[in-house]
């Protein structure tokens, strides 16, 4: 087509999740098209993003700020911490409205298929969270999948010692990694229904 410019925008454009070859070059195609208006203004925000933007050291939610910008909410219920999986299950919590404690992204779910063993997953740091005493109730919102389960055990193992109360959400509701296509009122209802785990 135009140039190795085009080629190479077009190929890394068709890694991001949710594009092909095809949506790629209409993407590009569009940017092309309008480069004042769609092409400086996103290269700027790509820029900006990528200098600024870095996981809480205490939450591990993605942030300008560090602490993140819920950490240092002083409105928020510091008794209450929330476990999830990855950032995008944060982002879905966050968009429903449904939690007004604090968050522990856990980068993944112990897997035997993956490899995915504890000292992978930031279980160290939730327990260090913990032993600071602020923490009355974690909720585990992870994958009704295997590994969700089989996570959700481990971690439950982890926390008995420390006294605090550990709750799952609503069995069968599809949670973790499926977290960010459920709708506000399937997700206000998971956390309602969270049972002793
Ligand atoms: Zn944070």
């Amino acid at each position: 087509m135009g140039g190795p410019e085009i080629d190479h925008l077009i190929t890394l454009l068709a890694k991001l999740p949710g594009m092909g070859p095809r949506s790629a070059r209409r993407a590009a195609l569009r940017m092309l098209q309008q480069p004042e208006q769609r092409m400086l203004p996103l290269a700027q925000a790509l820029a900006a993003a990528a200098a600024a933007v870095r996981p809480c050291a205490d939450c591990g939610n993605l942030d300008s700020r560090d602490p993140c910008s819920i950490c240092a909410d002083p409105r928020r219920d510091r008794s209450i911490i929330c476990v999830v999986e990855g950032v995008g299950d944060l982002w879905a919590l966050e968009r429903a409205g449904v939690h007004h404690g604090l968050y522990h992204v856990l980068g993944g779910t112990l897997s035997a298929l993956s490899g995915t063993r504890p000292e992978d997953l930031t279980i160290t740091a939730l327990l260090s969270r913990i032993e600071e005493g602020e923490t009355r109730e974690v909720i585990l919102a992870l994958g009704a999948t295997v590994d969700g389960a089989t996570t959700a055990h481990f971690l439950a193992d982890q926390l008995r010692p420390t006294g605090v109360t550990v709750t799952r959400v609503g069995q069968g509701v599809p949670i973790g990694g499926a977290l960010d296509v459920l709708d506000d009122g399937t997700l206000a209802a998971a956390l309602r229904g969270r049972r002793s785990a």
